[in-house]
C-alpha cells in the first residue's frame, strides 16, 4: 500500500462555492429562524413532555426560585409568624397522600382582601386572609386545599408554566434563579402569573381530587362545596386559579354533585366549625 502522505490534492477550492455569499446568509438566516420556530414550537409540546420527567428535587428547585416571583404579584405581606399558619397547616397535613408524601407543603398566608388561594410547584400553597375571612366552616377550607393538591398531584403549576419552564431549568443550571431569596429580574419578567391559567380539564380533575379528599376526611361532602355556590361570579385576581378568578360554575358544581353520586358520597353531613377569630391576625380580635 502506498503510505505517501499527499495532503496537496486537496485543494484550496473545496471549501468556497460558487453562490454569491449574500445568496448564502441569505439561507443561512433562513436556516436559523426556520430551526428557532422549530424549537420554540417544539418547546410548547415538550413541557407535557418534559415536566412528568421532572424529578421531585428539581420540581423544589424551580418551587423555591419562583416562590419570591409569586408572593411579589400575588400582593400583600406574608404572615409567616401568625398562628393561622399553623392551623391551615394542620388542616392540610390529613389531606396529603401517598404520591405528595414527599414534597414539602408549606402554606403561605398572604395580607390581602381579596379572598383567593393557590398552589406552585415544590408544594407551596397561598391562602388570602380574605379566604379565611369569608370561609363559613373547615368543610369549605378543606375542599379549597383538596382542589390546590389536585392541581399539584397532577403537576399543574408546572405545566402551566409553559416555556419559561426551559428558562428556569436553565437559570437553575446557570445558578441565577434566585438570589438571597429576592426574585430574579429575569424571571419577575417573563413569568406573568396573571397570564397563566389552567384548563378546564385540569379544573375538572383538581375539583375531584379536592372532593376525593374531603370525603376521606369527613365521610361526606356537606358544606365542601358552600364558598362557590357564595361565590358564583366575582372580579378577577392575579394569579390563575383561584378560587374567585375561576369561581366554580354551576356546571362545576353539578359535574361534582354527578361525581358523588357516581361513587355513593354523601353531599350531606355536619359542619366543621371554624375556630374562633379565624378573622384576625393569631387568632385574637381583642376585646371590642
Ligand atoms: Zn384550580
Amino acid at each position: 500500500m502506498n503510505m505517501k502522505y499527499t495532503p496537496k490534492e486537496i485543494t484550496e477550492e473545496v471549501n468556497v462555492t460558487p453562490t454569491h455569499p449574500l445568496v448564502n446568509l441569505g439561507y443561512l438566516a433562513g436556516t436559523v429562524v426556520v430551526s428557532l420556530v422549530a424549537i420554540y414550537a417544539a418547546m410548547g409540546v415538550a413541557v407535557d413532555l418534559v415536566v412528568p420527567r421532572l424529578s421531585r428535587s428539581t420540581e423544589i428547585k424551580i418551587g423555591d426560585s419562583l416562590l419570591p416571583v409569586a408572593q411579589d404579584q400575588f400582593g400583600g405581606n406574608v404572615l409567616a409568624d401568625d398562628t393561622r399558619v399553623d392551623y391551615l397547616e394542620s388542616l392540610a397535613q390529613p389531606l396529603i397522600r401517598e404520591e405528595l408524601s414527599d414534597l414539602p407543603i408549606t402554606i403561605h398566608l398572604m395580607d390581602t382582601e381579596i379572598a383567593n388561594a393557590a398552589i406552585i410547584a415544590g408544594g407551596h400553597v397561598f391562602v388570602t386572609t380574605g379566604l379565611l375571612e369569608e370561609s363559613r366552616s373547615e368543610n369549605e377550607l378543606v375542599f379549597i386545599l383538596g382542589h390546590e393538591l389536585g392541581h399539584l398531584a397532577n403537576r399543574d403549576s408546572l405545566k402551566s408554566l409553559g416555556r419559561s419552564l426551559f428558562l428556569l431549568l436553565g437559570s437553575l443550571a446557570l445558578g441565577i434563579g434566585t438570589q438571597n431569596g429576592q426574585s430574579s429580574p429575569l424571571l419577575n419578567t417573563t413569568l406573568d402569573f396573571q397570564s397563566l391559567h389552567y384548563s378546564r380539564e385540569q379544573e375538572t380533575q383538581a375539583d375531584r381530587y379536592g372532593m376525593i379528599l374531603t370525603i376521606e376526611q369527613y365521610g361526606h361532602g356537606g358544606y365542601a362545596l358552600d364558598f362557590f355556590e357564595r361565590h358564583s361570579a366575582h372580579e378577577p385576581s392575579f394569579i390563575p386559579e383561584y378560587v374567585l378568578t375561576h369561581p366554580l360554575s354551576e356546571n362545576r358544581i353539578e359535574a361534582l354533585e354527578l361525581f358523588a353520586a357516581e361513587n355513593n358520597w354523601s353531599l350531606t353531613g355536619d359542619l366543621v366549625p371554624l375556630p374562633e377569630g379565624i378573622e384576625c391576625p393569631n387568632f385574637d380580635c381583642g376585646n371590642e
